[in-house]
């Protein structure tokens, strides 16, 4: 099964917010709705790409580029509901359709909804949008 990265860093990061320090399998299978043995690969295949370390039998733990990366997926994630939201869509829709383009959208759109959204602070459901570069 395959789980784009950025959607991987967007519900670690997630975790991260939450106060979870290292995300384990059981949460990343809970929240994508994966099973759990293939949770534990995507997070091994996380920290295979220079984003965080695995920490056997516990989970993934992100360093700081890692960090980064996840809060620009987030950031895209939240700008893209921003515009779902613009266009009428109802709030649990909008989540759905952000994850579904999340994988695909370029820079330049990100940077052109980050003009039309901000000072914006939180996305329709009320969660901070990262100030991050890029
Ligand atoms: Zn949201």
């Amino acid at each position: 099964m395959f789980v784009n990265v950025d959607t991987l860093l967007r519900v670690a990061y997630r975790a991260f917010e939450e106060g979870v320090q290292i995300i384990g399998p059981t949460y990343l299978s809970l929240h994508l709705g994966i099973p759990k043995s293939s949770a534990q690969n995507q997070l091994i295949r996380l920290a295979e790409t220079g984003l965080g370390v695995y920490v056997p039998k516990k989970g993934f733990l992100f360093n700081e580029k890692g960090l980064h990366e996840a809060k620009k997926a987030v950031k895209k994630h939240r700008l893209l509901e921003c515009l779902m939201e613009e266009l009428g869509m109802e709030r649990g829709d909008a989540c759905r359709e952000a994850a579904r383009i999340e994988a695909v959208v370029g820079e330049g759109l990100i940077r052109l909804l980050e003009d039309r959204y901000r000072p914006r602070r939180v996305c329709p459901c009320g969660k901070e949008i990262p100030e991050v570069e890029g």
